[in-house]
């Protein structure tokens, strides 16, 4: 019976209604946590986890030696890797693919790498229109760690401190 006048006196006076209104009321006037993406963003740290890159040295030297350990430690199974040895007698691989679809960013691959050839950067804007794009060769990872080498590399420093 009491439940069922509180009920019909809440329902009566647009209790709930005021209710709500009044948390607009309280946030209208206070600072804005809320951006206007994509023309304004937020800091985003070194240590994101975003679209991956193989690197090269200054030299322009792949970085990759092909020992796998990446596609070993990959628990989502995204890297393939083929490989071959070279005249000089060093490995490089001749096939290395991310499937972008089955990766789940977990950095794994970038923390086992030895030489610091597959990297995540922290570019997060990318999407696939096609059937296949979600596979990220060696070429085009190759490409876009060409692309944001430097990015890489400062973020590269500043997350050493974490190491
Ligand atoms: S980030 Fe994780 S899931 Fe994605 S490729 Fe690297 S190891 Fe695999
Ligand atoms: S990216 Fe790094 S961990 Fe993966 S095969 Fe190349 S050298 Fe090894």
């Amino acid at each position: 019976m009491i439940a069922t006048v509180q009920h019909w006196i809440k329902s009566f006076t647009l209790f709930e209604l005021l209710k709500g209104m009044s948390v607009t009321g309280r946030r209208l006037f206070s600072r804005k946590v809320t951006i206007q993406y994509p023309e304004e963003k937020t800091p985003i740290s070194p240590r994101f986890r975003g679209h991956h890159a193989l690197r090269r040295y200054p030299n322009g030297e792949e970085r990759c030696i092909a020992c796998k350990l990446c596609e070993a430690v990959c628990p989502a199974l995204a890297i393939t890797i083929e490989l071959a040895e070279r005249d000089d007698g060093t490995r490089r691989t001749t096939r290395y693919d991310i499937d972008m679809f089955k990766c789940i960013y977990c950095g794994f691959c970038e923390e086992a790498c030895p030489v610091d050839a597959i990297v995540e950067s922290r570019h997060f804007e990318y999407h696939f229109e096609e059937r296949g794009e979600n596979i990220m060769t060696k070429e085009k990872l190759l490409a876009f760690g060409d692309k944001h080498e430097a990015m890489i590399a400062r973020d590269k420093a500043a997350d050493a401190p974490y190491k």
